[in-house]
Parts: C-alpha cells; sequence; structure tokens
C-alpha cells in the first residue's frame, strides 16, 4: 500500500475545533432541537474538486463524523450541458481520497418530480405565477440596488391560467427561453433575490442523469433549498455568496413546507428513496482563497482546454486530483482546513501555510532515501575498484518503527554537483578542494584532485576516506562542517524526476491589476523533468508512495507513470520554503 496518512490524521492539537458553526450545532443538540444532525456536500458535477472545495468537504463531513450524524453527497445537476457523467465519478473518487464517505449519493435531479409537484403547490397558492416576459425584459423589470423593481404585467395571471402554462412548459409546448415560473414575492424587496425570482426556465438539453424527460429545469435557489428540506438536512453549510440567497432559500422552504404535505414527496417513497423532509438551516462561511491558486472551476477548465497544463490531474493544478499526483497528502490538506479554521472573515491564505502543512504531515509519515538529481561523480581511490559494501541505515531519523534498509556502498559514487565548490562563496560547508566532508552514513573523505574536461568542467573528484571516521568507529565523531548525500554509482537505478513548482509566478493571478490576461502569469519553470540517480530501496516503490529524498525535498512515485524499475518520481515539496525569500519575506 501507499503510504497514505489517511489513518492517522495529522492534527494541531487534541481540543475539538470550536468555531461558530459547530458551536450552534453543539446548542441545537443541547437544547433538542435536532437529535442528530444531518449535512451534506452538493458540488455541481462541472468539473473536477479543487482545493476550496476541500473546505466545504470537510467541515460538512467532518461535523457529521465528530457529531455522530451523517453527510450526504449530493450531486447537484439542474444545469444541463455543462455536467457530465465523468465529473461525477471524480468527485466521488476525490471525496473519498480525501478521507470521507457519504450516508447517501443522492442527485438534485432524484427530486424533479417531488420539486415540480412542489411548484403546482406554489401556483395553487397563489405563490409563482406563469411570466411570458423576455429574459431582457425580466432583468429590466427588476430594477436596480438603489431602484424598485415593477410588477410583470403576467404576475396577476390566474391560478387556473398558471398551472395550465406551467403544465404545458413541463409538456415540452413552448420554446426555450420564452417563460418562465416566478416565485411572486416583492418587486420591491431591498434583496433583489426577492423580486419574483425565477423557480424554473425552459431548456430543451438532455440532462446527464434524466435524459430528455425534462424540458423544464428548476433553478438553483429553489431546488437547492427543496433538495436540503426533501433529505432532512439540519444544517445546510455554504460558501459567503449564499447569504443574499437565504431569505428565498427560507422562503421556498416554509412555503412549500414538505414536512407537512407527504403527497408531494410520495414519488421518493414510490422509487424507495427513504426520506423523512424537516426544515433546514442554512449557514454561511467564507471561502478558502489561497494565493498562487486558482479556485474557480471555469478557470481550471481554462488551463486543461487551452493545453496550459496535461489535464485535470496535472500536478501542478490545485484540483484534488492534481494535488493527488503532485503527492500532497489527504492529511495534510485536512491540516490546512483545521489552521484556517471556520469564520465569516474573508482572507487569502499563504500558499506557503500549505505546503508546510504538508511538509509537516510528510516529515512524520515518509520514509526517507537518498537520490542525486545533478551528478558529479566522486571516487574514493583509497578503497579497491571492486569494494561492495551494504550499509544499514535508518529509513527514518525521529521514528525506529519506520526500520532499517540496507544502502549499497562501493568506491565511485554520485553527488550533488551543488556539493561542491572550486571556489566556494562564503560560509559554504561542503566539499572544496583540499577540504574535508561527511559522506551520510559512510565516514569523512577529504577531496584530494579535481577532475576537469576539455571546457574546464569539473567532471570527477577524488577523494580519500579516512578509515578510522568509519561509521561506528570512535573517529566517527570527528568534527566535520558538513555532511553530503550520495549514491552508490554501481548500484543507482536512473530515474525520471518531476520537479515542479507554483503554477503562477504572481500570488493573486487572476486578480493582478496589469491589464494583463490571467495566463500571463503561469510559471514557465513550474514543470522541470531531469534524470536522476536513485539508491535501490527507492526503486522498488509502488505508485502513490512517498519518501523525503535526503537534503532534496518530498517525493511521490507518479500513480500513472511510475513503474519499477523504470521509476518516475514527482517533486511534492521542497524541504524549505523557498519562495520566501524571493517574496523578500
Ligand atoms: P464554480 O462556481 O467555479 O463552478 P462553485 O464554487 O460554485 O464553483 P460547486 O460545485 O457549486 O462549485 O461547489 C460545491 C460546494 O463547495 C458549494 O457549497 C461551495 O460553497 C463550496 N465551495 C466552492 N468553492 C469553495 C471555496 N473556495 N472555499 C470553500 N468552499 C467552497
Ligand atoms: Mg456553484
Amino acid at each position: 500500500m501507499s503510504n497514505d496518512s489517511a489513518a492517522k490524521p495529522a492534527t494541531d492539537s487534541n481540543a475539538e475545533p470550536r468555531d461558530f458553526i459547530r458551536q450552534i450545532i453543539r446548542e441545537d443538540l443541547a437544547s433538542g432541537k435536532h437529535a442528530a444532525i444531518h449535512t451534506r456536500f452538493p458540488p455541481e458535477p462541472n468539473g473536477y474538486l479543487h482545493i476550496g472545495h476541500a473546505k466545504a468537504i470537510c467541515l460538512s463531513f467532518g461535523i457529521a463524523r465528530e457529531f455522530d450524524g451523517w453527510c450526504n453527497l449530493r450531486l447537484d445537476d439542474t444545469n444541463p450541458g455543462r455536467e457530465d457523467p465523468e465529473f461525477v465519478e471524480g468527485i466521488k473518487e476525490d471525496v473519498r481520497w480525501l478521507g470521507y464517505d457519504w450516508h447517501e449519493l443522492r442527485h438534485a435531479s432524484d427530486y424533479f418530480e417531488v420539486l415540480y409537484r412542489s411548484a403546482i403547490r406554489l401556483i395553487e397558492n397563489g405563490q409563482a405565477y406563469v411570466d411570458d416576459l423576455s429574459p431582457e425584459q425580466v432583468r429590466e423589470y427588476r430594477g436596480t440596488l438603489t431602484e424598485a423593481g415593477r410588477n410583470s404585467p403576467y404576475r396577476d395571471r390566474p391560478v387556473a391560467e398558471n398551472l395550465d402554462l406551467f403544465k404545458r412548459m413541463r409538456a415540452g409546448e413552448f420554446a426555450d427561453g420564452s417563460r418562465t415560473l416566478r416565485a411572486k414575492i416583492d418587486m420591491t424587496a431591498g434583496n433583489i433575490n426577492l423580486r419574483d425570482p425565477a423557480l424554473y426556465r425552459i431548456r430543451k438539453v438532455t440532462h446527464q442523469n434524466t435524459g430528455d424527460s425534462w424540458p423544464i429545469y428548476p433553478m438553483y435557489d429553489f431546488a437547492h433549498a427543496l433538495s436540503d428540506a426533501i433529505e432532512g438536512i439540519t444544517h445546510s453549510l455554504c460558501t459567503l455568496e449564499f447569504e443574499d440567497h437565504r431569505p428565498l432559500y427560507d422562503w421556498c422552504v416554509a412555503n412549500v413546507d414538505l414536512p407537512s404535505h407527504p403527497e408531494l414527496w410520495q414519488p421518493l417513497a414510490d422509487a424507495g428513496i427513504r426520506t423523512q423532509p424537516a426544515t433546514p438551516r442554512q449557514i454561511e462561511f467564507s471561502r478558502l482563497n489561497l494565493s498562487y491558486c486558482i479556485t474557480s472551476k471555469r478557470k481550471l477548465a481554462q488551463l486543461v482546454n487551452e493545453a496550459f497544463v496535461d489535464g485535470w490531474d496535472d500536478p501542478r493544478m490545485n484540483t484534488l486530483r492534481g494535488l493527488r499526483r503532485r503527492g500532497f497528502t489527504p492529511a495534510g490538506i485536512r491540516l490546512l482546513i483545521e489552521r484556517v479554521g471556520i469564520s465569516k472573515q474573508n482572507s487569502v491564505i499563504d500558499y506557503a501555510v500549505f505546503e508546510a502543512c504538508i511538509r509537516e504531515d510528510l516529515d512524520t509519515h515518509a520514509p526517507r532515501r537518498m537520490a542525486v538529481l545533478d551528478p558529479l561523480k566522486l571516487v574514493v581511490t583509497n578503497l579497491p575498484d571492486d569494494h561492495d559494501e551494504t550499509l544499514s541505515f535508518p529509513n527514518h531519523p525521529k521514528d525506529e518503527n519506520f526500520g532499517t534498509r540496507d544502502v549499497p556502498f562501493s568506491r565511485e559514487v554520485w553527488i550533488e554537483r551543488e556539493d561542491f565548490a572550486e571556489v566556494p562563496p562564503k560560509g559554504f560547508k561542503r566539499l572544496v578542494p583540499g577540504g574535508e566532508v561527511r559522506l551520510r552514513g559512510v565516514g569523512i573523505v577529504k577531496c584530494e584532485d579535481v577532475i576537469k574536461d576539455a571546457d574546464d568542467q569539473v567532471i570527477e573528484l577524488r577523494v580519500s576516506l579516512d578509515p578510522e571516521s568509519r561509521h561506528g568507529l570512535p573517529g566517527a565523531d570527528r568534527k566535520v562542517k558538513g555532511t553530503i548525500h550520495w549514491v552508490s554509482a554501481r548500484h543507482a537505478v536512473a530515474a525520471e524526476v518531476r520537479l515542479y513548482d507554483r503554477l503562477f509566478n504572481v500570488a493573486a493571478p487572476d486578480n493582478e491589476d496589469d491589464g494583463q490576461p490571467w495566463t500571463s502569469h503561469i510559471n514557465p519553470d513550474a514543470k522541470r523533468v531531469v534524470q536522476g540517480w536513485l539508491e535501490p530501496a527507492a526503486t522498488a516503490a509502488e505508485p502513490e508512495q512517498r519518501f523525503q529524498f535526503e537534503r532534496l525535498g518530498y517525493f511521490v512515485a507518479d500513480r500513472i507513470d511510475h513503474r519499477p524499475g523504470a521509476p518516475v518520481f514527482n517533486r511534492v515539496v521542497t524541504l524549505r520554503d523557498t519562495w520566501a525569500k524571493q517574496a523578500g519575506g
């Protein structure tokens, strides 16, 4: 198995999260308002989930888990044409990967018949009417933030005429966009959402779940509020942009009043779908905004469609599947969400905070290996040509439970080119001509000779190994300034190593005030492919297994392209934040 750390979540502390939503839930349980907590996560299947969705997932699924309730996964599929079964499967996979499972999987489209009956009830109650205004006229009549709207001339149609027209809309008699069903609320309301919002529109488009059976589709606010009520959701958690929609949400729930009208949801019972409608409460929280990230599905789709990246799961993408392929861990993502917390305060979280969470999780859970990405040959001249030694290395410096592994050592090893400097900069602690350095787990070597090619390029270092300094001997404690890693040249396995970095070179790519399109801020160096040399124990990795390559960073065996014997590794994250310096921080 991969070293997925979902089973042992990294947490900040053992303290329970104490945000305002959990506070409300505790009170609702204590007062007996609810016997159990029911939440839902309602993505629209028009793209893959991204890091922003992780906040909504961790909140709704996390609360259900913490309070012994349940959370549904509901595909909010009321926009046919933009939605695709491929995304439905992707969403399910990503939610599970993040460490959550749903009580029931539902589709808003499961409720089309119930929603239709509910609309008829509103018409019968004189609370909805069929409007013949064109979309442009509707906009004109709506008014503005400072100006009241005007009533549509069709607003006072008799109930019987509304019923007849709505049934004919459902029968497919009218052209797309020619009529809408609108709630009759208040065209002078300060909140524009209450100015007779549309409940249904005509759209003759094949639906991914219901095919061609419906020529009319419910609008988001109506479908969402009633779906929550149908499923018996107690706390409907969503992002702040829905705050202004809450009065409409409450209006739909209260006026349809599903709990008192079982005849409306009888179709579900007939279809064997369990329901216990209730009155849900919507609570809003602030979105997760991360610097250097794009959290709009439309823009993520643009990156894919215009080939700026290699697909939705490109390791540079901040989709959940991109992060997964990159090697980010579910526990690290959950830790970020926990750290950021839940509030109504909008803010932008520094991407470095995210990376720190991933490092923290990987530091605990990733075994260590040695790899050299920019090799320079080092020959230990005082060892015989056929020297072949097996060293035992701990797999984790802080956790003995990781055990040890065999690391072969021979006369010729690869070291990182940057671990040698002919003319050392000030403070350089690694190998220099005539200087000494410790070869990790071996002993102290002294640089005796520097071999160059015709272009004056260093191609080989010849060193002597101090036999007294060998690992385990008393002389091993002798102080030298630096320790470097290495890989035995004879035993090393070549690997494709993909060095990933942030996809954008500015913190707010979709918000730069420089007149440039947001795609102009793509970092051309976000992917660099090199050939590296790995110690043999790293090449036995299974796809998605993660390691710390000592001194280089955390790496993951690519879940698609890696093969034992033909290793492909992705850099998850460097060991330290390399962006803080550049940002002057
Ligand atoms: P888009 O408008 O780009 O298609 P969306 O945000 O509307 O995306 P949905 O699929 O409707 O995407 O989102 C499902 C749920 O995830 C919603 O409840 C939404 O509030 C929540 N969500 C989306 N983005 C974020 C974010 N950045 N932070 C927290 N929650 C989010
Ligand atoms: Mg949406």
